[in-house]
């Protein structure tokens, strides 16, 4: 039956770690994984999240199916974290609102709800974008193309060019926006940016969906983090917005996210719900209750979720000063390179700008893993393996 299949490339990240797993080198790195370590080179689970979970064996839970859209409670929790307490769609439930198989299945839900009800189906993604960006919406049916978002002379952003390809896209298009923390990039416009693309997006009748996959985790603060989203609804833009709490709760294997669309009426809510319950239930019927409970307990306590938020902040204050030590580091080693882009990007990533040949040099003669576009976790840096990483991009980037 199977005779005319081809066997598929191996998932490029996944790749990086299984070389990694191979190195005898006692020094080697691994700068591949997009999942937080501690200092110590550790997976992390949150304290909140070991709190939240005692709670909830006291409450002898069952294991009864979640509702299609998930749990009301924790899609009510996730939109209001997205837009803020005070946010006027959120008051007056101006939203469509489904727990997701984490962000990836927040986004394929979008996909699969644009594909279906929005005449235009072109999809933009910035140049470049998450690497599961492409494959999520093109299974979802959507024609996938590109603006231009990363300028390789400054590591930094290409807003010119962002602004004369957006400017150009042909009206009632999807426009991906990453919310915050760019992968792979790191790097993300500045305020004053957000509202000049929230103006041309308007002007050009685009239809916007942001992809938050890093609330939290890129500033330490929820609400820095939220800014792009809150601005472009607040000035009137009825976005699509994938949320995921992987990164942010530590919740990785859970697979907790959310899918929104934010709504003209209370009525519009309804019809739009009805419907994304009816592409849900033939997809995976009903998402999984576990990590949406541990969202509901943070979210839904005062107290518990306090606690989140100092450990969100602990997460990204650990990668903030990484990228400071990192950055001293190369300056010590003598490097004459401009490496301000290390501490100007944000998030998970760091998009060094060491091409193939230099990635291949560092992982040959350092045993440091990372992919071949230069890019690092930043999450895989610890003040034990920093000054090694510093010397070892100097020796490289000569
Ligand atoms: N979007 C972006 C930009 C990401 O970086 C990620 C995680 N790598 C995701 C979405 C989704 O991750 P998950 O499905 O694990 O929530």
């Amino acid at each position: 039956w199977w005779s005319h299949v081809q066997m598929g490339p191996p998932d490029p990240i996944l790749g990086v770690t299984e070389a990694y797993k191979r190195d005898q080198n006692s020094n080697k790195i691994n700068l591949g994984v997009g999942a937080y370590r501690d200092d110590n080179g550790k997976p992390f689970v949150l304290p909140s999240v070991i709190e939240a979970e005692d709670r909830m064996r006291k409450k002898n839970q069952d294991k009864e199916y979640a509702p299609i859209s998930g749990p009301a409670e924790f899609c009510k929790h996730s939109i209001t974290l997205a837009l803020g307490e005070d946010n006027e769609h959120v008051k007056n439930s101006l939203n469509a609102t489904v727990q997701g198989i984490s962000g990836t299945g927040s986004l394929r839900i979008g996909g699969a709800f644009l594909q279906r009800f929005l005449p235009g189906k072109d999809l933009y993604l910035p140049t470049p974008s998450w690497g599961n960006h492409t494959p999520i919406f093109k299974d979802s049916g959507l024609n996938v193309k590109q603006y231009r978002y990363y300028d390789p002379a400054t590591c930094g952003l290409n807003f010119n060019g962002a602004l004369e390809d957006i400017s150009k896209i042909p009206e009632k298009s999807i426009i991906l926006l990453h919310a915050c923390a760019h992968n792979p990039t790191g790097v993300d416009p500045k305020p004053e940016q957000w509202k000049e693309l929230s103006k041309l997006i308007k002007d050009k009748k685009l239809f916007p969906f942001f992809d938050m996959a890093y609330q939290g985790f890129a500033s330490g603060d929820v609400a820095k983090d939220a800014f792009a989203v809150r601005l472009f609804v607040n000035e009137g833009h009825q976005i699509a917005l994938a949320q995921s709490y992987a990164k942010n709760m530590g919740l990785y294997g859970e697979r907790a996210g959310a899918f929104s669309l934010v709504t003209s009426s209370k009525q519009e809510a309804d019809t739009v719900m009805s419907q994304l319950k009816i592409l849900v239930r033939p997809m995976y019927s009903n998402p999984p209750v576990h990590g949406a409970r541990i969202v509901s307990e943070i979210l839904g306590d005062a107290s518990l979720k306090s606690m989140w938020l100092k450990d969100v902040k602990g997460m990204a204050d650990r990668i903030i000063s990484m990228r400071t030590q990192l950055r001293d580091g190369l300056k010590k080693e003598g490097s004459s390179r401009n490496w301000a882009h290390i501490t100007d990007q944000i998030g998970m990533f760091c998009y060094t700008g060491m091409n193939a040949q230099q990635v291949e040099r560092i992982t040959k003669e350092f045993s440091i893993y990372l992919t071949k576009d230069g890019r690092i976790s930043m999450a895989g840096v610890t003040s034990k393996n920093v000054g090694y990483l510093a010397k070892a991009m100097h020796e490289v980037t000569k």
